[in-house]
């Protein structure tokens, strides 16, 4: 069966000397692994037609035993060629599609992945990268995953969060407590103020990631979250890529 889509390149690797094992996220069927034949030899029709974090059209036949389709065309809708040159948000880009590709599994098909994924690399195409991009980002992949960390109300008593210090954030636990509830669970928490949480809430709330930028947080406040949403991912999906850190390290904000 041979199916058409459109489809994010987010990851390439060498397969046999002159092939390429490409994994797409597509718009249609979530992610996809595709062998391209002779994708290196000099002459091949494939050559320019697909790099990472492109968007292209791709046509493939389905290979059902052994979940490695065969791509039969394939042509570059958008380019992004500024991943070329902006090294920085390269290291973002990457990171974005390796949490995807790292979180699906199997056939999980997560149709809010393709939007998000999609949006995000155009942002960072238009501006660049920044502080705020990255947060906002996986605070929408948590949210594809019904993963969204409570911020509103605490998670044990459901009182609702107030400008009130001395919360904390417990990861376990999926999100703020109060500090009545606090000293009650055993749980690992760290402490979070009432600013980092409102900023949290902002970008949870936002599906723009151009909204998202307009919050401008400081070098203290940028640990702080940084912080909680890595061990929030950590604990909820079981993952902690080194595309995370190596993102955080080149993007020079840390
Ligand atoms: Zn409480």
């Amino acid at each position: 069966m041979i199916k058409k889509t459109e489809a994010i390149c987010i990851k390439i690797s060498p397969f046999s000397r002159t092939s390429h094992i490409v994994s797409w996220l597509t718009n249609k069927h979530g992610l996809i692994n595709t062998v391209i034949k002779g994708a290196q030899r000099p002459k091949s029709w494939f050559v320019g037609q697909y790099d990472l974090f492109q968007t292209c059209e791709i046509l493939f036949y389905i290979r059902s035993h052994n979940n490695l389709h065969i791509i039969k065309e394939c042509s570059p809708l958008i380019p992004r060629t500024v991943f070329h040159s902006d090294w920085r948000a390269a290291a973002i880009a990457s990171y974005f599609c390796d949490l995807i590709y790292r979180s699906s599994y199997g056939n999980t098909h997560i149709p809010e992945y393709y939007e998000l994924l999609s949006t995000s690399l155009n942002a960072l195409t238009d501006k660049g990268h920044d502080i705020s991009i990255m947060s906002w980002y996986e605070l929408n992949f948590l949210k594809a995953n019904g993963l969204s960390p409570t911020l509103n109300n605490c998670v044990t008593c459901g009182k609702a969060i107030t400008t009130q210090p001395n919360y904390t954030f417990t990861a376990q636990l999926g999100g703020v407590v109060c500090s009545k509830c606090s000293p009650s669970n055993n749980a690992p928490a760290t402490t979070v103020s009432p600013d980092i949480i409102a900023i949290l809430k902002s970008w949870q709330r936002t599906a723009s990631p151009a909204t998202a930028r307009n919050i401008k947080p400081n070098h203290k406040q940028t640990l702080a979250f940084r912080s909680l949403l890595g061990i929030f991912i950590s604990y909820h999906l079981d993952i902690n890529p080194a595309s995370r850190r190596i993102a955080i390290e080149i993007s020079g904000k840390l």
